[in-house]
């Protein structure tokens, strides 16, 4: 019997995509294989969100298609995980009895052990734990790209925002020391790796749990010591504990990237007092306006919930009017939907389905101008760009491969028929579009990740000047 397949599919936030390559890389070091696009494979695991309403749907939509390709191949197993594992349990299997195992976000080590039981006892097997067992970041991973990585500084959130259902499923924020991760960071160098994100729901508490408000602006600055890092990104930070150390870190240390993702959720005062989200819009800009101050190149994009219980027309104004002052370089964009769980469900002025898709597309309107003015503002300039793997593919109409700059933003350009994945090409931008910049100018210098440098004959041509990589 040759070698079991797996394929894991993932719904939801970073931190259940690097979830996904801690199943990967558990289940491949018990023995499993990937299974090849467009086979069938021997195991399913779904990686569940439990975030939004449509959460819930999507997931048993999926186990319903996989209903039939169970009853067609008895021996494939079903799996379950993540945040809506966590939260429905049993549920799971009561509602599809042909899954095999479910496990939670705290015990993603225990899954090559359920299946195995599940054969064994000829039974579903449901195992979940209150509390983080081990930290995933422990446990093998198989990543997805080569040359980017996901290193978890911490689970869990302390916070109590009353739309959010993440505390009661992922726990009580647990920082990991800053010696692990920075051992894990120096590993993936090693390994290849040039651009690392660290994750938490808060990085900005990082350090709460051993008493160092300062621990996440050192951890930055620390990374900016290790030789062969390019790029460090980080999500989420939280507005209400974003202080000015992290703002002098991101300015000062080299390779930490000249961008924010900054949830704002809404503009209204009186709805973040409502979503509990212990700040309000004057502290939000002015933590924007210091960002800008000291990174003016920085690109700010947020989260953004409409329709919250209790807004009203002036609170959804109040969002617009904070969207074209800060002008976001893109926004996510949310309707409120209830979260069994969470106060926010309970409270009685929920907003109107109708109105809540009005102010949505209002809302998206808005943003998605400033997102494509602020794009086409970017014409011109030379920016750095990662070719990054997946991401490198080839676009067969245009030939153009694509990678994030240093400020995140996607861009499409003409490759030079050397050009590999994990490549830091500069490019100049010629055009934008809506959520990309284009440039059709040959490359003006490559760097790859042998550390070679290769000025395109162009750049020496036009004189063009060839920056080092500054901030
Ligand atoms: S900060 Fe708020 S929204 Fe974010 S994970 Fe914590 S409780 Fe949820």
């Amino acid at each position: 019997m040759g070698l079991k397949t797996y394929q894991v599919t993932t719904y939801g936030c970073q931190m259940n995509a690097h979830d996904s390559e801690r199943i990967a890389g558990t289940l491949e070091a018990a023995g499993y294989i990937p299974a090849n696009s467009g086979d069938e494979p021997d195991l399913v695991v779904i990686n569940t969100c439990a975030v939004r309403e449509n959460a819930d749907l999507r997931l048993y939509g999926k186990l319903g298609q996989l209903r039939s390709d169970k009853k067609r191949n008895p021996n494939m197993q079903i799996a379950v995980g993540g945040c809506l594992a966590q939260k429905d349990r049993n549920q799971i299997i009561t509602k599809a009895p042909w899954v095999d195992a479910v496990f939670g976000t705290h015990n993603l080590n225990v899954l090559p052990t359920l299946l195995e039981r599940a054969v064994a006892l000829e039974e579903a097997q449901v195992e979940i734990v209150e509390a983080l067992e081990v930290f995933p970041s422990d446990l093998p991973s198989k990543r997805e790209s080569q040359h980017s990585a996901w290193v978890s500084i911490s689970v869990g959130c302390n916070n109590t925002c009353t739309f959010c259902i993440v505390p009661s499923l992922r726990g009580k924020e647990k920082d990991r020391r800053p010696g692990d991760i920075l051992q894990e960071i120096s590993a993936l160098v090693t390994s290849g790796v040039i651009e690392i994100t660290l994750l938490g729901q808060n990085v900005n508490s990082y350090g709460a749990e051993f008493g160092d408000r300062f621990a996440f602006s050192k951890l930055l600055r620390a990374c900016g010591e290790i030789a062969g890092l390019e790029r460090v990104r980080f999500t989420s930070p939280h507005p209400k504990d974003f202080t000015d150390d992290v703002i002098e870190a991101m300015a000062e240390t080299h390779n930490v990237m000249p961008q924010l993702h900054m949830p704002l959720q809404s503009g209204s005062d009186d709805v973040l007092r409502l979503m509990r989200r212990s700040y309000r819009r004057d502290k939000y800009l002015g933590i924007i306006e210091r960002v800008r101050s000291a990174m003016p190149e920085a690109a700010i994009t947020t989260d953004i919930i409409v329709g919250f219980p209790g807004e009203t027309e002036e609170d959804f104004e109040q969002t617009l009017d904070l969207v074209s002052r800060v002008r976001f370089a893109n926004a996510f964009t949310f309707i409120y939907s209830k979260r069994p769980g969470t106060p926010a469900a309970d409270m009685t002025n929920q907003i109107d389905e109708e109105i809540k898709q009005q102010r949505y597309e209002e809302l998206a309107k808005l943003v998605n101008q400033i997102v494509w003015q602020e794009n086409l503002a970017q014409v011109g300039k030379v920016v750095e760009v990662l070719v990054a793997t997946g991401e490198g593919k080839k676009d067969l109409e245009t030939g153009r491969l694509s990678g994030r700059a240093r400020d995140n933003r996607l861009v499409h350009f003409q490759p030079h028929p050397n050009t590999n994945p994990g490549d830091l090409v500069d490019v100049e931008i010629t055009g934008a579009a809506p959520f990309h910049l284009i440039s059709d100018r040959p490359i003006l210098r490559t760097r790859t990740t042998s550390g070679s440098i290769q000025k395109s004959r162009n750049a020496v041509n036009l004189g063009m000047p060839i920056h080092l990589s500054s901030k």
